[in-house]
């Protein structure tokens, strides 16, 4: 297939290696110009959807799709119909269904698909999608989430891959916080952390999360695999969809405030593992 791919950061340009790999047709665009190995590589956005029968999009943030998007030299300008705009960034639900009608209004088709398996996840094909769209258009691109991942799940319509993708996230930092303030106080107590993690590890207190980042912590390896700065991104977008439901997350607000103070001590561009120094320190 052809496939544009937009966004080689720590996520992207594995995902455009594995669909090299798979042999795909990739041409590739990064707003700072990088490289992919067997990919050809475009000036812009809209030179590299030229002929694309796919444009798959993951950059950091909202406003960054709509740049790449319908930017100056965005996909717009180049969306024939059947073509298919799949993100993988996580954004905000909203503008992510309002990306979707602008698209369709080409007679595109648009697929929400954020991941989750970080770095890992992306350099291994090991990634799990979170999907929002129409149902025939997801089933479509079967043999390149294949590539790039172990696991589709189809959420619902357009926007709901993102809404399930920053519910996902509101765990993911709820349980690093609670491993961050257990390491504090059981610190503060005098218990040794690896002890303290091998207790974790075999209990049922044990979880994904902590799977991943115990390792890094121990070491006190902050180089990031989720990028704190994201983390932050994406606890604010939860914040900002829970207040147009008019839900409280009463943890998740307390939780940003430890996030504002790690980025403050600069940990912005470390991973979100590095929230155990500000805890530690607050
Ligand atoms: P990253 O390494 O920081 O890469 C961000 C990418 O977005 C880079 O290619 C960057 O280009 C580009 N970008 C930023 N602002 C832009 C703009 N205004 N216009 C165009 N391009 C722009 O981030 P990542 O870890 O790959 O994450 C990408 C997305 O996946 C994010 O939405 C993140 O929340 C999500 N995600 C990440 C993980 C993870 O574990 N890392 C896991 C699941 C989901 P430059 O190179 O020019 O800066």
């Amino acid at each position: 297939m052809k496939i544009a791919y937009l966004g080689l950061g720590i996520m992207g340009r594995p995902m455009a290696a594995n669909l090299v790999k798979a042999g795909h047709e990739v041409t590739v665009w990064n707003r700072t110009p990088k490289s992919v190995p067997g990919a050809r590589t475009a000036a812009t956005p809209a030179q590299a959807a030229e002929n694309a029968e796919v444009v798959w999009i993951c950059v950091a943030d909202t406003d960054a799709v709509r740049r790449v998007l319908f930017g100056p030299d965005g996909v717009e300008s180049v969306l024939r119909p059947g073509m298919t705009v799949v993100d993988s960034s996580t954004i905000a639900p909203r503008a992510s269904r309002s990306f979707a009608e602008r698209v369709q209004a080409k007679r595109a088709e648009f697929v929400d698909a954020p991941v989750t398996g970080s770095k890992i996840g992306a350099e291994n094909a090991q990634l799990v999608f979170i999907a929002g769209g129409a149902e025939k258009t997801v089933a479509a691109l079967e043999p390149l989430f294949k590539a790039l991942g172990k696991k589709v799940i189809r959420v619902g319509e357009n926007g709901a891959g993102e809404s399930a993708k920053i519910s996902m996230n509101l765990m993911a930092a709820a349980i690093f916080e609670g491993f961050a303030e257990a390491l504090a106080l059981s610190g503060k107590l005098g218990v040794p952390p690896e002890k303290m993690v091998e207790l974790i590890e075999s209990s049922m207190i044990r979880s994904g999360v902590t799977d991943y980042k115990a390792g890094f912590v121990l070491r006190g390896d902050w180089s990031a695999n989720f990028p704190l700065r994201l983390m932050l991104k994406d606890i604010r977008l939860m914040l900002e969809a829970a207040a147009e439901e008019k839900i409280a997350l009463p943890a998740l607000k307390e939780i940003e405030k430890v996030y504002q103070r790690a980025v403050e001590s600069g940990h912005a561009d470390h991973d979100y593992a590095a929230t155990v120094e500000t805890v530690r320190n607050l």
